[in-house]
């Protein structure tokens, strides 16, 4: 058997950034069941790094990581991980009041966001229908990320520091005996005295395993289309779109634009597909807000988006089953929040705190408690 100091379940952005960080305290395994770690939610995203988006936990945590986006270690990427694109949060006429309250809650912490006009709005992206838009929000430093860059940067970082990723192993039994974890996999057997539970949609499906209560986690379904912008539209300098009230959304991704209609249907943990339903109203909701008449679509999908009821990460040792850690619940930001979610697992797993200057922010501990979910 296989030992180890630590065990990751799940080789998405959550464990692999947990991995990255904890490998520096001792010997770690991922082991992910797919043949390639990116397989599900964290190959699905939408790329976006907003610090406007999300309760005030995300959005602490987002700011928080902005320097190791920027300048991320020696050897971890060779090209810039975020690239400017911007987000424009816009409404109608009965969206007024949230445009304001969205303007006021984020300025606050972000200053360069700005509510502007509906001539503004137009005028930045000018394919949007004047009898439509009211007005805007406008983040000028809400960026693209390299998804794929960030994934394996955190990987590779991680074996260079003697960590190892193991696919195809798919946990099927998790046994605590003499203060160790032993854990069955279709790859073989592993054990190490703490167990990380990063595996995503299946969060509480491994807890059952462990014997930990269940945190309540809903994965959520989104879908994506991709499809042609109008000939000769220049949508390089575009920011990503973003109705008021998460109704719809769209974005340049290189020279065709990815959009969504936001749904958040609950499904059981499954490889998530995107409805014809879904797809439809993704179409009709951007139409009605765009001169764009989509015709066919370039590609479609669909990834889980897993919340717990109040939409903050679950990160933290388990109340009640010893050396059990939740990495769970990242919901629609597991991506920008990686590089502080890492940080915070790998500083509480080893006792030592919410990182001082996550917690200036305003990250603290309780608000990410597993026990919180657990009260029930
Ligand atoms: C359409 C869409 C748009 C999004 N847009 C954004 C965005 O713009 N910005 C952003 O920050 N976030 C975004 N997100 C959210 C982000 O993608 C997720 O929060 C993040 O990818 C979650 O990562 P994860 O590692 O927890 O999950 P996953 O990537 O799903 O990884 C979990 C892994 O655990 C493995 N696993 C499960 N059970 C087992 C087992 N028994 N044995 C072994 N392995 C197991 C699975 O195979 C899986 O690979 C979006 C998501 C979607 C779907």
């Amino acid at each position: 058997m296989a030992e180890f100091a630590y065990i990751i379940i799940g080789g998405g952005m959550a464990g692999a950034s947990a991995g990255y960080e904890l490998s520096a305290h001792g010997p770690v395994v991922v082991l992910e069941r797919e043949n390639q770690p990116g397989y599900h939610t964290t190959g699905r995203s939408a790329a976006v790094y907003s610090e406007a988006y999300g309760n005030a936990t995300i959005r602490a945590l987002t700011t928080g990581g902005r320097g190791f986006f920027m300048d991320p270690p020696a050897g971890f990427s060779d090209h810039p991980i975020l690239t400017p694109r911007g987000a424009m949060f816009v409404g109608r006429d009965d969206q007024l009041t949230a445009l304001d309250r969205t303007a006021e809650e984020t300025s606050s912490l972000v200053k360069t966001i700005r509510r502007i006009d509906a001539a503004e709005v137009l005028a930045t992206v000018p394919a949007l229908r004047s009898d439509y838009v009211a007005g805007g929000v406008l983040e000028p430093d809400a960026m693209d990320i390299d998804v794929n860059g960030l994934h394996q940067g955190f990987l590779r970082g991680l074996a260079a520091r003697g960590g190892s990723v193991v696919t195809n192993a798919d946990v099927q039994a998790v046994e605590r005996a003499g203060g160790l974890w032993r854990l069955t996999t279709s790859a073989g057997e592993f054990s190490a005295p703490i167990l990380l539970n990063a595996a995503g949609a299946w969060c509480d499906k491994l807890a059952e395993m462990a014997g930990a209560k269940p945190i309540g986690l809903i994965p959520k379904r989104r879908t994506a289309i991709t499809f042609d912008p109008p000939a000769d539209t220049d949508i390089s300098a575009w920011p990503a779109v973003v109705d008021v009230d998460e109704q719809f959304y769209f974005k340049p991704d290189a020279d065709q634009l990815m959009g969504s209609p936001a749904d958040e249907t609950p499904s059981e943990p499954c490889d998530a597909q995107p409805g014809e339903i879904d797809i439809a109203i993704a179409v009709d909701r951007i139409e009605k807000a765009t001169e764009f008449k989509i015709g066919r679509l370039n590609s479609r999908w669909a990834g889980l988006r897993s919340f717990v009821a109040d939409k903050t990460p679950v990160i933290g040792y388990d109340a009640a089953v010893a050396g059990f850690f939740w990495v769970a619940g990242q919901g629609g930001y597991g991506i920008q929040t990686a590089p502080s979610l890492g940080r915070v697992v790998s500083s509480l797993v080893t006792d030592r705190g919410i990182p001082s200057d996550l917690q200036d922010l305003g990250v603290e501990q309780a608000a990410m408690d597993p026990a919180r979910c657990q009260a029930a």
